[in-house]
């Protein structure tokens, strides 16, 4: 192990003191640790494993972090914990600079209430129609989420009283300076109860980010994810810039190119790890995950497959990785970008082992990138971009690396046996061409793995098939054929039939009820670069 990898503990990784414990521990109950389990939070984040103990102490907070962190759920979890679900008034205040970033704390924290009966969340934001929200406050909500403007309009209209508050959160409250809602912001704290508790949370925490700390909040508890000096091992790091919905076509072509070697992928939760290895499987690959939830002997058996080369792919959450101590990872993909640097040069760990050299690939979504340039910034390391290669680079690196083993092959020699069966071949007539071309043929046909054979010609019942103008000799493999249609559509691989492949036109069964918007979208979609027709 590198000295930055976290050791091995047993008692971390033993279902007994499973995930839910760590959530216990930080003073959650039951209601919420169920909303947390079902959102597939596997253990507190950082910035969590500070802010929620205090917050449910009844403390005031200031948090540095930044989104990506889990900061919503950092003070999410004690809201909803604290409110009373018996009372209708508002009971807590939480402030955004964004109408965007309002309903993201709200969703999250509809999700966190979803098990505490009697609980109702409201964003209120300008550009939604001001009666809709008057009727719906009218109604009573224990959490209101708003931006500063409409939170002060509904003041003043006398709509949204905030005298039984408890509870107040400014979020992003850099952000909400830097747009000039500091007037606004007091007014309405103003509005609230002095006796309240109030929760801070900014990126940055400038002098005037203090000012009005000192001005609103009793005796805060300052808390932010430490940096420590990171050591990155010796391994190449890029990045991808991705779109959510492409990541899992992402990974099959990276993993389509690196040669052999075993690949570890990384999800931020253990229902991503799930969907990961379900979409990986109906692509063909041989993938098992690994979370916090299995028994540890479930545990065992994937790892002692994955050490025997049986598992191409280990899919796992961070918590479960902490078990893992396999040499010979090549290729390490954060598919999720980590919570904290820490994680990232925790997870990289794995790879580079004991001088070995490895990769690192991340995935990074648009709204991630200040993250990226962090965990650049606190591993004193470049991770440097690159793009997804398409399918032509796939196809174009496969045949490579064949004619690679193929000149190895050659110059290994000890070939004459098999010169002597070509000998014969030929004495019937084909060239050794032909021959030759053949046998790449059917390696080729074997590399994409099984196609089924017997050519059914009615499809499976529920499903249509859907005619493709391009096969064998458009080098199409039944799990490009998958890539493109499970990509491209949104529709679960599982969810197809089977798919044949022909000389120049292959098939697919999908379901029937798609069938329609599914030939709509392939119609203008292209297979291995090429443009196609898709019929019934
Ligand atoms: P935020 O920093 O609030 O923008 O959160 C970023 C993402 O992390 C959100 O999608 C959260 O649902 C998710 N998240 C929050 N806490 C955890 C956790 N303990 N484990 C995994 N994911 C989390």
């Amino acid at each position: 192990m590198t000295d930055t990898a976290p050791e091995r503990r047993e008692d971390e990784t033993a279902p007994e003191s499973g995930p839910t414990d760590r959530f216990t521990a930080l003073g959650l109950s039951e209601s919420v640790i169920k909303a947390i389990t079902a959102l597939g939070f596997e253990e507190p984040t950082p910035i969590q494993q500070q802010a929620v103990p205090a917050a449910l102490a009844g403390r005031d907070v200031i948090g540095q972090a930044q989104t990506g962190t889990g900061k919503t759920a950092a003070f999410g979890m004690p809201l909803v914990e604290k409110v009373n679900p018996a009372d209708r008034n508002v009971q807590a205040i939480i402030l955004c600079p964004t109408r965007e970033l309002a309903v993201q704390v709200a969703e999250e924290l509809f999700k966190l209430a979803r098990f505490r009966r009697g609980i109702t969340v409201v964003p209120i934001y300008g550009g939604q129609p001001i009666e809709r929200q008057m009727t719906v406050l009218r109604k009573g909500a224990q959490l209101v989420i708003g931006t500063p403007g409409r939170v002060l309009d509904h003041i003043h209209r006398g709509t949204l009283l905030l005298d039984k508050v408890r509870f107040a959160v400014l979020d992003e409250a850099d952000e909400m300076l830097d747009m000039g809602f500091r007037d606004d912001i007091t007014e309405i704290l103003d509005k609230t109860p002095s006796d309240r508790q109030t929760l801070l949370f900014s990126a940055t925490i400038s002098p005037e980010i203090r000012a009005l700390a000192q001005r609103y909040l009793h005796d805060p508890v300052e808390v932010r994810s430490v940096h420590r000096e990171l050591t990155v091992p010796l391994t190449e790091q890029v990045y991808f810039e991705v779109r959510e919905s492409e990541k899992i076509e992402a990974l099959s072509r990276l993993l389509d190119l690196s040669e052999g070697g075993r690949a570890l992928v990384f999800c931020n939760t253990k229902r991503n790890v799930d969907e990961v290895v379900s979409q990986l499987r109906a692509r063909g690959y041989s993938a098992e995950g690994l979370h916090g939830d299995m028994k540890q002997s479930q545990r065992d058996r994937v790892m002692a497959r994955f050490r025997a080369g049986a598992i191409d792919v280990l899919v796992a959450t961070d918590v479960a990785a902490r078990g893992i101590d396999v040499e010979e990872i090549t290729t390490v993909f954060n598919f999720d970008l980590p919570q904290d640097e820490e994680y990232y040069v925790h997870r990289i760990g794995r790879t580079g082992r004991a001088g070995r050299t490895g990769q690192a690939f991340t995935f990074v979504t648009g709204r991630e990138h200040w993250k990226l340039r962090d965990i650049m910034k606190y591993t004193k390391t470049k991770i440097v971009q690159r793009q997804v290669p398409s399918l032509a680079d796939v196809e174009e690196v496969r045949t490579h690396m064949f004619e690679e083993r193929l000149r190895r092959a050659i110059a290994e020699g000890g070939l004459e046996r098999y010169v002597a069966r070509l000998e014969r071949l030929m004495l019937e007539g084909f060239s050794s061409l032909e021959i030759a071309a053949a046998l790449l043929r059917l390696q080729n046909d074997e590399a994409a793995g099984p196609t089924e054979q017997g050519g059914r010609s009615r499809a499976t019942p529920g499903t249509v098939r859907l005619v493709i103008g391009a096969g064998r000799n458009q080098s199409v493999r039944p799990r490009d054929i998958l890539g493109a249609f499970a990509g491209e559509t949104g529709i679960p691989g599982e969810s197809f039939g089977l798919i044949q492949v022909d000389d120049d036109r292959s098939s697919i069964e999908v379901p029937e009820a798609e069938a329609d918007r599914v030939i709509e979208i392939m119609s203008h979609r292209r297979i291995k670069g090429r443009g196609i027709t898709v019929t019934r």
